[in-house]
């Protein structure tokens, strides 16, 4: 017997997942082979005999690669690791019986990557879904303030056809001596407005021994654009399970924010929203620079819902809407706009923060633009 055959012979045989398994997300099928850095995967047809996987795993190995097949429920997927894939293999292998599709993964990220999870993920918020063809707005004020700010708030945006709260209670600032947040304090009033309106709640959460906490109150945990590549915060909250709300570096390319995505859904969380927010660009008449080709691309590139955040990504409060129309037309999810009942006294983003006013003014543009657009309201129990 040569070593190929008896390496063959080893295999547990194929299409045997014991039947008493729960049926894998696309996580625990694919996590072995992101973590060999899989080069390209090839997906057998539901009704694909053992010889005829036997014999792509044979050709592969003859190509000098390694073949790793992942069993899954509805169908076995082979994993080829290696470096030199030959430029003609993928559509060899196709020809192979039994065999559905090859893919070559190109991207650094797999778990991430479309290449990988061709169907859009949804992310389930409550009675929202977001992601998959729905339209999500998220409103609210930059930081909470205190009760008669949040409950204000948050009457003002539901009525006006927000979806969901965002206030943060742990304030990322670039200086020390500016007001950082009410903390828990914070989360309780988040709590108090969701109970009152029913609205869900988004908040940051800055480092991994607070994710506990926050979790305790929050629908969906926001990574912050500094926080974007703290390993062990993304490692965290990805463990906690909950929605997670990743914002884009200010200086961070696409590929290290879909990289810090994958930090987190390979803890076996999918449930990531990407959010872009603005990049630093060389233009100082803006704040940020509205990156919407990020969001154009980052759907291109990724299953993951994709948010805009156009208050951060202009910093100016006349700038928000009209980015935030952009951001829907450019294929955004959904977007996140600051409101203040009274921004002239905010105590951080007041000059971006829309009025109530002013976002009441906005919803029903962005609603006849999602209509155009062909867009559901991600309140999916309306
Ligand atoms: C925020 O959402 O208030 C915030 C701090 O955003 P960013 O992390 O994008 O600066
Ligand atoms: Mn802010």
């Amino acid at each position: 017997m040569t070593a190929l055959e008896l390496d063959i012979a080893m295999r547990p045989r194929l299409r045997l997942a014991p039947p008493q398994m729960s049926r894998p997300s696309y996580i625990e099928q694919l996590l072995p082979l992101a973590k060999e850095n899989v080069s390209m995967i090839v997906v057998m047809r539901s009704n694909a005999t053992e010889e005829e996987l036997n014999a792509v795993l044979t050709r592969i190995q003859e190509h000098g690669l390694k073949g790793r097949v992942t069993y899954g429920e509805e169908r076995n997927i082979v994993g080829v690791i290696g470096a030199a894939i030959p430029p003609t293999l993928r559509e060899e292998i196709e020809r192979f019986p039994g065999v559905q599709e090859a893919v070559r993964i190109t991207r650094p990220y797999k778990l991430a990557a479309r290449e990988f999870h061709p169907q859009d993920t949804i992310v389930q918020v409550g009675d929202l879904m977001i992601g998959g063809g729905s339209f999500v707005v998220i409103a609210g004020p930059c930081a909470v303030e205190s009760e008669d700010q949040i409950m204000k708030t948050a009457l003002a945006v539901r009525e006006a056809g927000a979806h969901m709260l965002r206030g943060g209670a742990f304030k990322p600032r670039s200086s020390p001596y500016t007001f950082r947040g009410l903390g828990e304090e914070g989360l309780r009033l988040l709590a108090q407005a969701r109970a009152e309106t029913g609205l869900p709640v988004v908040t940051e959460v800055m480092t991994p021994t607070d994710v506990e906490l926050v979790a305790r109150y929050a629908d969906v945990l926001q990574i912050g654009a500094r926080n974007m590549q703290n390993f062990q915060l993304l490692e965290e909250v990805g463990r906690s399970g909950k929605p997670v709300l990743l914002k884009r570096g200010m200086s961070a390319t696409i590929e290290e924010w879909l990289l810090s995505a994958e930090y987190i859904i390979a803890q076996g969380n999918p449930n990531v929203i990407l959010c872009e927010r603005g990049i630093r660009t060389f233009e100082t008449a803006t704040r940020n620079t509205m990156d919407l080709n990020a969001v154009a691309l980052a759907k291109r590139r990724s299953h993951l819902p994709v948010i805009a955040d156009p208050s951060h990504g202009t910093g100016k409060w006349y700038l928000a809407s009209p980015l935030a129309l952009a951001s829907l037309a450019a294929g955004a999810d959904g977007v996140m706009i600051e409101v203040h009942p009274d921004p002239d006294r905010a105590t951080s983003d007041g000059g971006q923060s829309l009025t109530c006013e002013n976002f009441a003014a906005l919803m029903p543009h962005m609603t006849a633009l999602a209509n155009v657009l062909g867009r559901r309201d991600a309140r999916w129990r309306r």
